[in-house]
């Protein structure tokens, strides 16, 4: 539910955004260009979140997201212009659906960007010019003379701010807001799936024919060649595979070592794949992609100056957690005048 009620002016108001994936860059960059004193806390060692690239020894890996797609006009205004500064481009792969006895190609029907030399240089170009805090975990927030004090381990400024804005997955958001704000009840009901991604090195190409795969498979719903990808070192023999929700819940709690094993040997046995790959890593993703939604854009409490946004708003995708990032952002900065 968001609540309506008259808003003060953002020139100047010193706002917190806890989390520095897509959702919490783009309300950051436009409260920032509003005129508000903004900094972003992350508990991270870099920004984009879920937008992620892992390097490992000298090849890199987008195990998170794997690509997205433009669909609404304000995204693709921010697209075209991170395509034309080299941030992002489109991916121009081979395409390709296992339907669980034929792999065979695959039409797309619009285009589906990924982040030059890696998924991560685009939310690392949605966060230039931002005052950006990272390794900091925010564990509590607390309230005195109407302003907002962050507990964290960090010798950045965490105190005095006017406003907050959360924008994490909704299991982390919960804990944050339970007792402070009645939206807490609808962030609660938003859910996620998890996901085992497995990011695995071939010494030489494998005979797929297809750098991007979709699955009907109980174990593997994805397969992508991470070397197919813009900016990627041709000829770089790297896959990730991702697990599938029910696969990813049904072993969260397994060893990452045990993954990686099982995936790849699914992945050989499927399409008769006899290399055997040099490195394999696996990563869980706890938080991957929205199950159930709130249905809200966004969350703020006008008394207590606290919002929520994030992809759990409106749907598991790259673009539904910039438009929620952006809708609260320009919901504090008020119609222009
Ligand atoms: C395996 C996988 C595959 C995916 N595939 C696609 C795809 O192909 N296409 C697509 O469009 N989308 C895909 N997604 C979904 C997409 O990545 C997300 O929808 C989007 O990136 C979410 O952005 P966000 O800003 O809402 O959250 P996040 O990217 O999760 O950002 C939240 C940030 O908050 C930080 N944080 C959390 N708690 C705290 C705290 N207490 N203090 C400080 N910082 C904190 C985290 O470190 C993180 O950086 C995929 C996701 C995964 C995991």
């Amino acid at each position: 539910m968001n609540i309506d009620a008259p808003r003060p002016p953002i020139a100047d108001q010193k706002i917190a955004v806890v989390g520095a994936g897509c959702a919490g860059l783009a309300a950051a960059r436009t409260l920032q260009d509003g005129g508000a004193r903004v900094t972003v806390f992350d508990k991270s060692r870099g920004v984009g979140g879920r937008m992620a690239t892992r390097r490992i020894d000298d090849r890199r890996f987008d195990h998170g997201a794997q690509f997205f797609t433009a669909r609404g006009e304000a995204f693709q205004d921010r697209v075209a212009g991170l395509q034309a500064g080299g941030a992002l481009a489109p991916w121009l792969a081979r395409w390709g659906h296992y339907d669980g006895a034929r792999l065979q190609a695959l039409a797309i029907d619009e285009p589906r960007f990924v982040g030059v030399n890696g998924m991560s240089t685009v939310p690392q170009a949605l966060a230039t010019g931002l005052h950006i805090v990272l390794n900091a975990e925010i564990t509590d927030l607390s309230r005195a003379n109407e302003r907002w004090n962050l507990d964290c381990a960090t010798d950045a400024d965490t105190t005095g701010f006017d406003a907050v804005i959360l924008a994490v997955p909704s299991p982390q958001a919960v804990p944050l807001l339970t007792g402070i704000t009645d939206f807490a009840a609808d962030v609660a009901a938003a859910t996620y799936a998890p996901c085992w991604a497995v990011m695995a090195r071939f010494a030489s190409q494998l005979p797929l024919g297809y750098d991007a795969i979709s699955l009907d498979d109980g174990v593997i719903r994805w397969a992508a060649r991470n070397g197919s990808k813009p900016g990627f070192a041709a000829g770089s023999e790297t896959w990730v595979l991702h697990a599938t929700p029910e696969w990813s819940l049904a072993n969260i709690e397994e060893s990452a070592d045990a993954v990686g094993d099982i995936l790849v040997d699914h992945f050989q046995q499927l399409f008769g794949i006899a290399q055997v790959p040099d490195h394999t890593v696996a990563h869980r993703w706890r938080y991957a992609l929205v199950v159930a939604s709130a249905g809200e854009p966004f969350f703020w409490d006008p008394i207590l100056k606290i919002g929520a946004c994030g992809d759990w708003c409106l749907g598991p995708r790259v673009e539904a957690a910039f438009d929620s990032g952006l809708a609260l952002a320009r919901h504090l900065i008020g119609p222009a005048t």
